[in-house]
């Protein structure tokens, strides 16, 4: 079964971001078509919330636990807020929606 794109958009921010694995343009291309412009500006939005670094180590930027290694912070975000980095995900597509019927009123 295809997992849905919040899922592998998810994975490869994060990868993307710790491991510098892939590029922004590979990154976008999982995004539906409506959102793929948003690529980076989304990239962003979710890193923005989730990880906090500081002094090379990471801390969650959902519930504040940490230090993390770069391999910690990917397995405690996947694993523990997976459904808390959806909402994120949600979060900006509705905004962005809303934005979009506004400027088209
Ligand atoms: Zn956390």
């Amino acid at each position: 079964m295809r997992k849905p794109w919040q899922e592998e958009f998810t994975y490869s921010v994060i990868d993307l971001y710790l491991f510098n694995k892939g590029d922004l343009n590979s990154v976008s291309q999982i995004l539906p078509m409506g959102l793929k412009a948003f690529g980076s500006e989304l990239t962003d939005y979710i890193i923005k919330n989730t990880i906090k670094e500081a002094n090379g180590d990471f801390y969650c930027g959902i519930c504040s636990k940490g230090p993390f290694s770069k391999k910690g912070i990917k397995l405690h975000l996947l694993r523990v807020h997976q459904k808390d980095i959806l909402e994120i995900i949600d979060e900006f597509v509705m905004s962005r929606i809303s934005a979009i019927k506004k400027s088209r009123i």
